[in-house]
């Protein structure tokens, strides 16, 4: 089970001091992984305050080559560098602020692997996909444009671009039905498996529900990891489940 806090361009160096005075006085489970997402200045100092606690630190995004003129860019070797397990990949804003295609997308997530961090692919359909009926063959599609060529461990999140931020979330059923799919397809075309985060939404009232959908192996979670308050209920929820399910 994975809880990954997206904080995106939000928390400055005071509210992340604030944040991890409340994560010393809790108790964590090695069942549930964690990795928070910092806004980039704030990588290395995040990484000290918690360095004695199981959760990990990753980037937001890094760029395909490892060095150059890039301005603005991150290189996935500087991420690793800082302490970065993780990073994500092709997330929603990404794609439409920064324009970023699914072939570059592709290039990102594979740079990072090639320098040993564990990548969250983000893939998800806008709204007219899902009313139109063509979420599932969007995603596919999506997917197959964005895989890296090789891999070992992926993590896949499925962000519909619709909820993202805005209270609104896909149904149980809904969520199931495209966590097998994006399964079945990664599996079909690499032979490999792969696990499936819901992103999209999370709160603290609808984890339990969402956790209970059967092809969810974690979640990815916005707004609601900005609180520590919510950031340890989610966490503790992820906990509940996994202990009522052995
Ligand atoms: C996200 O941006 O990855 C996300 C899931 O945001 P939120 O939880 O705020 O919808």
């Amino acid at each position: 089970m994975f809880i990954a806090a997206n904080w995106k361009m939000n928390l400055d160096k005071v509210s992340i001091s604030k944040f991890c005075d409340d994560l010393y006085n809790y108790k964590f489970s090695s069942k549930v992984e964690a990795c928070i997402f910092p806004s980039l200045p704030y990588m290395d100092y995040l990484n000290n305050l918690i360095k004695k606690l199981p959760i990990s630190v990753g980037g937001q995004n890094c760029h395909y080559k490892s060095h150059g003129a890039f301005t603005g860019e991150v290189s996935p070797k500087f991420l690793r560098d800082t302490g970065c397990e993780y990073v994500i990949i092709g997330h929603s804003e990404r794609r439409s602020i920064n324009n970023e295609s699914d072939n570059e997308i592709k290039l990102r997530a594979q740079s990072a692997i090639d320098t040993n961090l564990k990548v969250i692919l983000c893939v998800g359909e806008n709204l007219s996909h899902r009313e139109k009926g063509y979420a599932l063959k969007f995603v596919e599609q999506q997917l197959l444009k964005c895989l890296p060529n090789d891999f070992k461990n992926l993590l896949v999140a499925y962000e519909p671009v619709w909820s993202i931020g805005t209270g609104k979330i896909p149904n149980v059923s809904e969520i199931n039905e495209m966590h097998d799919h994006i399964k079945k397809v990664v599996l079909k075309n690499t032979n490999k498996k792969v696990k499936v985060l819901y992103g999209g939404s999370v709160n603290v009232e609808n984890i339990d529900s969402i956790l209970n959908v059967i092809n969810v192996d974690g979640v990815l979670v916005g707004g609601a990891s900005l609180k520590v308050k919510d950031f340890l209920a989610i966490y503790s929820a992820a906990v509940k489940h996994l202990n009522n399910s052995i």
